[in-house]
């Protein structure tokens, strides 16, 4: 190989690792788009009213509010969410 095809070579291997990194880059910031605006409500059933006994407040990914009566958030599901509410994802706090 001669050294001008070699530079050329180690050039678009730098560009190609550059344009991976952006790629990268891209990929996580929409991850984390998706992740903060969460699923929809409806997609996964969510009720402001208990299913079986479980609820909410019960569930592993629910982020209380102010108080324990207060709506909080849901760390899967986009909007306020009731601690008395359910959905079809529900898991039991560990
Ligand atoms: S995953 Fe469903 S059940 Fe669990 S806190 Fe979120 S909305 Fe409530």
């Amino acid at each position: 190989m001669s050294n001008e095809f070699n530079e050329s070579r180690r050039g678009l291997l730098k560009k190609a690792a550059g344009l991976t990194a952006v790629a990268a880059g891209l990929v996580a910031a929409g991850a984390g788009n998706a992740q903060a605006a969460g699923m929809a409500p409806a997609s996964v059933q969510y009720q402001t009213k208990p299913k079986d006994g479980h609820q909410c407040d019960g569930c592993a990914l629910y982020v209380p509010g102010a108080t324990a009566k207060a709506v909080g958030k849901c760390k899967a599901v986009s909007g306020p969410i009731a601690p008395t509410g359910w959905c079809t994802l529900w898991a039991p706090k560990g």
